[in-house]
């Protein structure tokens, strides 16, 4: 099963990613997160994607292609993978077709989470994320059991800087730019489908399976 989720910033692609990697054992890869590690570790990749994550902008197209070309060669991703956050242009989506077709494998759906600003930018600016293993929390819809300690690994919580308003916005202004027309692309290939990404995080699972297992 080779998933790709599309959405808006704080549409939940993280969280639904999640969930179908528990629940098919197979690996969900972020690239938003490998970018974030990238900067903690403080290697030349997170030298590089500092400012752009930090400014709410794309990292450019090439850096990000070759650190997916690379991990798609990982043994765990040969039972397939759920892509969040990848691809984000349609020249990523063009690069991830071609490394895709060299190892004979292609996408099976993709699913996009449809979620009003409104509500974005409410998600987004409750949203905390575990210092340890990066698990999302939301202060007012998915509170940890103690308070600002993560359930999984029982590391802090912290907000992400690029999660206050300013740098929301920007994301956003990128999203409807650079990334919402990938929904017709995949469209066209008859691949997309479309969620309700706007209800609560148990009822888009459920529509999320209900779609995938539908096929
Ligand atoms: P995310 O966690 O997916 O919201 O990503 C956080 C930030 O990482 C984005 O705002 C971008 O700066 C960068 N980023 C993540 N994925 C990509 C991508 N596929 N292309 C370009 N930049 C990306």
């Amino acid at each position: 099963m080779r998933i790709v989720i599309l959405g808006a910033p704080g549409s939940g692609k993280g969280t639904q990613a999640r969930f179908l990697e528990e629940r098919y054992k197979i690996p969900h890869i972020s690239t938003g997160d490998i970018l974030r590690e990238a900067v903690t570790q403080g290697t030349e990749l997170g030298r590089e994607a500092k400012s752009y994550i930090a400014n709410g902008k794309l990292v450019p197209d090439s850096v990000i292609i070759d650190i997916i070309a690379e991990r798609l060669k990982g043994v765990d991703c040969k039972r397939g993978f759920i892509l969040d956050g990848f691809p984000r242009t349609v020249t990523q989506a063009d690069a991830l077709q071609n490394i895709l077709a060299k190892m004979d494998f292609k996408i099976n759906m993709v699913l996009n989470l449809k979620v009003s600003e409104k509500t974005l930018i409410r998600r987004l600016s409750g949203r905390r994320v575990c210092k340890g293993c990066s698990a999302n929390y939301h202060v007012e819809f998915q509170p940890p059991q103690i308070f600002e300690t993560c359930d999984y690994c029982n590391e802090g919580l912290t907000q992400r800087d690029d999660d206050k308003e300013e740098v929301v916005r920007q994301r956003l202004k990128e999203y409807l730019t650079k990334t919402s027309s990938l929904c017709v692309y995949y469209k066209n290939q008859g691949l997309l489908e479309e969620i309700d990404g706007g209800k609560e995080i148990l009822k888009v699972s459920k529509e999320v399976l209900s779609t995938l297992e539908r096929e």
